[in-house]
């Protein structure tokens, strides 16, 4: 079992990873930065989107698993005191998988063609101006959209930014990107849905931002003003993130534990 590690910067995920390092060396575990089979973040779950955008060019060889330095992660969902635990499995026990969709987004600009693989989700926005959009569903006209921005994110992400937005909890089973609005501006004269969307896999949206200048886009974490950009096409990505298990984590579970109760309730 070869892995490799990203940490956050912070004190107690620099000492938790002193800590694993130690474990790993005693079970006769090897680091391996080139060829992979697990890759382990240690901090939050911006660390576990920071790991996936440095792997995302190995997803069918690589399984991800996040330990947590701070308070439960979505992701990060092993805690610093399982470390022991965690390193005699890695070291004794070959792991399950569980897949869970992404999304791809391929944006075509004046000066470039860009394309992006997210986690959680894309968001295209402009905090200047009202952000006008001419929006089709797959290649059919579907609303001239108006306001701050949207948000088109992955099953996984639909408990990020897009919950914020009053997004729907999606199971990550159901392969599909869900596509909530910012602030739309709906009056006599301009109109959108008004309403989060779900698109299967093999439907696409593309936007046709109006606006001249630049535009601002986030795919996860990162963050990109881009200039002119002419259409942005989302979907379903082909490719899936694979999460490594040693123990049963039902998505349910982690909702509860990450926004109800992380108690049990029995
Ligand atoms: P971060 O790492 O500080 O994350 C912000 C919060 O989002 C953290 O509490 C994190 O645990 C939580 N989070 C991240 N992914 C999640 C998921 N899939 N389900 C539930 N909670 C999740 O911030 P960052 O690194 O700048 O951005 C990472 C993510 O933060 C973005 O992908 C986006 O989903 C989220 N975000 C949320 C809002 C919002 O809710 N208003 C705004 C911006 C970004």
């Amino acid at each position: 079992m070869k892995y490799t590690l990203i940490h956050r910067d912070d004190d107690v995920s620099v000492q938790i990873t002193k800590q694993f390092y130690q474990l790993t060396q005693q079970h006769g575990l090897i680091k391996d930065e080139a060829s992979p089979d697990l890759v382990i973040s240690i901090g939050g779950d911006g660390t576990l989107l920071e790991a996936f955008h440095a792997n995302q060019h190995r997803l069918d060889q690589v399984a991800f698993l996040g330990i947590h330095t701070g308070h439960l992660g979505f992701y990060a969902d092993w805690h610093p005191n399982e470390l022991e635990e965690l390193v005699h499995l890695m070291s004794t026990e070959p792991f399950k998988t569980t897949e869970y969709p992404l999304l791809e987004i391929k944006i075509t600009a004046d000066s470039e063609n860009l394309a992006f693989l997210a986690l959680n989700e894309f968001t295209v926005k402009n905090i200047e101006k009202t952000l006008v959009m001419k929006v089709k569903i797959n290649n059919d006209d579907f609303e001239m959209f108006r306001g701050d921005g949207l948000c088109i994110s992955t099953p996984s992400g639909s408990t990020g930014y897009n919950k914020s937005l009053g997004g729907a909890v999606i199971h990550p089973k159901l392969e599909s990107i869900q596509i909530s609005e910012m602030a739309s501006i709906n009056n006599r004269v301009y109109r959108t849905v008004g309403a989060p969307l779900l698109l299967p896999k093999h439907h696409h949206i593309d936007l046709f931002p109006q606006n001249k200048g630049e535009v601002g886009v986030t795919i996860d974490h990162l963050h990109r003003q881009i200039n002119n950009i002419q259409s942005i096409q989302c979907k379903v990505a082909e490719d899936k993130i694979r999460f490594a298990r040693y123990r049963p984590f039902p998505f349910w579970k982690r909702v509860r534990d990450s926004f109800i109760d992380n108690q049990h309730l029995d």
